[in-house]
């Protein structure tokens, strides 16, 4: 009846794998650990020979060293969602022995604990960060070009 071929461009068959998975393939990361562990160190997750982050969060637009797309990568929102959840359960410690009566810290300690937490969220922020365009490297999710 109808011709397949004679179909208007836009109903182009969609290919399996997407072209994300093929990209990924050609790149040859490292293990899952290696990857993350990298990330984590805010090496370059493919090379290890280059830094991921030009500051303290600002990520290099592609790897010094290999070329990877390290600003391609869409971190967005998970970073600190990742980093509020492991900081937060540290906090939750100090909530139950205050609550408990096992911990009355004085306003200075009290202080004290406050800058503490502050400069975990930082730390667990970029480490968190770096984990994140790792796995999203590995995957070959890269942001999409508008
Ligand atoms: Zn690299």
């Amino acid at each position: 009846m109808s011709d397949p071929s004679a179909l208007p461009p836009q109903h182009e068959v969609e290919r399996w794998p997407p072209e994300a998975a093929r990209v990924a393939a050609e790149w040859e990361m490292p293990g899952w650990g290696e990857t993350i562990w990298r990330g984590v160190r805010g090496r370059c997750p493919h090379c290890d020979a280059a830094p991921i982050f030009d500051g303290y969060l600002k990520v290099h637009q592609t790897c010094a060293h290999c070329g990877a797309p390290l600003g391609d990568m869409p971190a967005d929102d998970a970073p600190p969602y990742i980093a509020m959840l492991v900081v937060l359960h540290f906090v939750a410690i100090f909530v139950v022995l205050f609550y408990k009566g096992y911990y009355h810290p004085s306003i200075v300690m009290a202080g004290v604990l406050l800058v503490l937490l502050a400069l975990l969220c930082m730390a667990a922020l970029r480490m968190a960060k770096g984990a994140v365009i790792g796995i999203l490297l590995k995957l070959g999710l890269k942001r999409e070009r508008l």
